[in-house]
């Protein structure tokens, strides 16, 4: 909107900084100087002086650092440092509001632009820019793929561009935005402004995304490592929910803070009743909610202490509360991703903290059906199957958790000791046999009919089934025909999932379909043992009850991994904020 760029806020005299303290102007200043004055913090954390140096002066970076690192700072020093306006590019409108308002009370004269704002309030911010009065402006995502934003910017002065959680860019992550992808051009658009991404959520393949996409190619790299040591990871087999939930809260302590994520609002509303009824001091939290109830709970969440919030996983980013003591799941998360930020949110004081989960077979069959049923096409739900594989392979591990987890960011590691696993050996059978007539299968179709397939028409091979597929391609021939008929189908999922998180089975492509990976080879000679986990199995009783609770139409729409009720949630946020979608 052009007209916003005007003097009208100066005509109405509206102060953007009313209340703030004297501005400090920290050009050219150490930034040691400005951590200590500006922060209170004595010293920079892990990587982030080396960062601050590099783009002080001058340089591009890409920061993969663990949500609670400290990457705010990693971009608010050098835009304090060096001349100009720092420009940061982020997502979510009411982050930016919190940023903004932490700094302001810090004497730094930071301001954002977006459409919640009324226009005095938006020219007074568009006149502090372009007069160089503003150390730091937030702008969401959306306005920079305007020419009118663009050519507004490059009427000011930028120090540096910061694009924060960097991942939204990718188009297979858990979280794309697709404004995200129109950030490619500011590189060229601001030639010698220094540009940093950062996330907290990087796999490698995420991470070339990321540089290739938001045209990085000169960027130094800096990844810290993503390990929380202080977080214990818990793992259960899920047989009565609500009754292992209320004991594993009490093994807590009474006063401390938790929340507890649910994948539908009916179950997030029945779930913090069932908890207050049993002397939980449990509050809901989730998108449906009216929005006083909701900012009511977060208050009381953020102030008090010992309160547990029963939430979607609509709650949470940019949840900045040091002392959560625990983050439950009585629901599977849909990726590996989503588990680490959500689990991410306990123990960001350093303080000892645990992440606990139940989960069951009724979660796979869940999740597989609203992959199925998700109007996506059929790469995009193999992608969704890969994301649920790899959490299903952690759910599974009979190694380390920690280990398990890091190895998907790929980070080596050793195992922990501050895990379930490590602390218990988990209950294992032998899967050498099974392991073989599958990986020979496989191996069979490859090398005498050059023919690869997905997991479904493996498993009917191997328990002999009679479809027209094996008939047609005449698999009833081959000699692991029927073979595998010992196991069920489930039993045969647990398996393929456990050879692949252990990387002796790769998924390739859009359809999945399964190949090799080095350790098969092993396998194969009978070299390599190959205990798998027993418990989920064996405990849920094989059977795959699905909870009406969560049936498609009580989901959260947060939850479901797809584009359209993705956009669907989106434009409902939006209506509730009263911006465009
Ligand atoms: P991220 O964006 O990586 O999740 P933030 O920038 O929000 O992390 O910082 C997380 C927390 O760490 C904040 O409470 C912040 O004040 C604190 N913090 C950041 N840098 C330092 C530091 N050098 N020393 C002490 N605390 C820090
Ligand atoms: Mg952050
Ligand atoms: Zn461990």
């Amino acid at each position: 909107d052009p007209a916003g760029w005007s003097d009208a806020g100066a005509a109405a005299g509206f102060d953007p900084f009313a209340g703030a303290g004297p501005r400090r102007d920290f050009t050219g200043a150490d930034p040691r100087t400005v951590l200590r004055e500006v922060y209170g913090y004595d010293a920079f954390r892990g990587e982030q002086g080396a960062i601050v140096e590099h783009v002080i002066a001058g340089g591009d970076a890409v920061v993969l650092m663990p949500t609670g690192g400290g990457k705010s700072v990693c971009y608010q020093v050098p835009a304090l440092v060096r001349p100009g306006t720092g420009l940061v590019v982020s997502p979510l409108i009411a982050l930016m509001h919190d940023q903004v308002d932490a700094l302001v009370a810090n004497g730094v004269r930071a301001a954002y632009l977006n459409s919640t704002q009324a226009p005095p309030e938006r020219a007074a911010v568009e006149r502090a820019y372009l007069a160089g009065e503003l150390d730091l402006l937030y702008v969401a995502p959306e306005r920079l793929n305007t020419e009118t934003t663009l050519r507004f910017l490059g009427r000011g002065r930028l120090s540096v561009i910061a694009i924060d959680e960097a991942h939204c860019v990718s188009q297979w992550g858990h979280d794309f935005r697709p404004d995200y992808l129109a950030l490619g051009a500011l590189a060229e658009r601001f030639p010698g402004v220094p540009r940093l991404a950062l996330t907290a959520t990087a796999t490698p393949a995420t991470h070339r995304e990321m540089t290739e996409r938001l045209h990085l190619p000169d960027a130094r790299h800096f990844v810290s490592s993503f390990d929380r040591p202080n977080i214990q990871y818990r793992i259960e087999a899920k047989s009565d929910p609500r009754r292992q939930l209320v004991a594993f809260i009490r093994s807590q302590g009474a006063g401390a803070a938790g929340i507890v994520y649910a994948l539908s609002r009916k179950s997030v509303e029945q779930t913090a009743e069932f908890l207050s009824a049993q002397g939980v001091d449990a509050l809901p939290y989730h998108a449906g909610l009216p929005a006083e109830t909701r900012a009511a709970n977060q208050s009381r969440f953020l102030r008090e202490d010992g309160v547990v919030m029963v939430a979607t996983i609509a709650f949470g980013m940019g949840i900045d509360k040091p002392d959560v003591r625990f983050v439950a799941h009585i629901d599977l998360p849909k990726s590996v991703e989503g588990y680490y930020q959500e689990t991410g949110r306990a123990g960001r004081d350093g303080e000892a903290s645990v992440a606990w989960m139940a989960y069951g077979l009724g979660d796979v069959v869940q999740q597989r059906r609203l992959i199925d049923q998700s109007p996506g096409d059929r790469s995009f739900k193999t992608r969704l199957g890969q994301h649920l594989d790899a959490m299903l392979g952690l759910c599974e591990t009979v190694g380390c958790r920690r280990q398990n987890l890091l190895a998907y960011f790929g980070e080596a590691s050793e195992p922990c000791g501050n895990c379930d696993t490590c602390l218990e050996a988990p209950d294992t059978w032998d899967g050498l046999v099974p392991a073989q007539k599958l990986l020979s299968t496989i191996v069979r179709l490859q090398r005498e009919r050059n023919q690869a397939f997905g997991a479904g028409h493996l498993i009917d091979i191997l328990r002999g089934a009679s479809t027209d597929r094996i008939r047609q391609q005449g698999h009833d021939q081959l000699s692991t025909y029927g073979l595998g008929a010992d196991l069920g189908e489930q039993d045969w999922r647990s398996v393929i999932r456990q050879l692949l998180a252990r990387g002796i089975l790769v998924a390739r492509g859009e359809y999945g379909t399964l190949a090799l990976g080095e350790p098969a080879a092993g396998v194969l000679r009978g070299e390599t043992p190959v205990p798998l986990r027993r418990d989920v199995m064996r405990r849920s009783g094989g059977v795959a009850r699905v909870r009406k609770s969560t049936a498609p139409e009580n989901l959260d729409p947060a939850n479901v991994g797809v584009f359209e009720a993705l956009r669907a949630w989106r434009a409902g946020v939006a209506r509730e904020l009263g911006v465009p979608a």
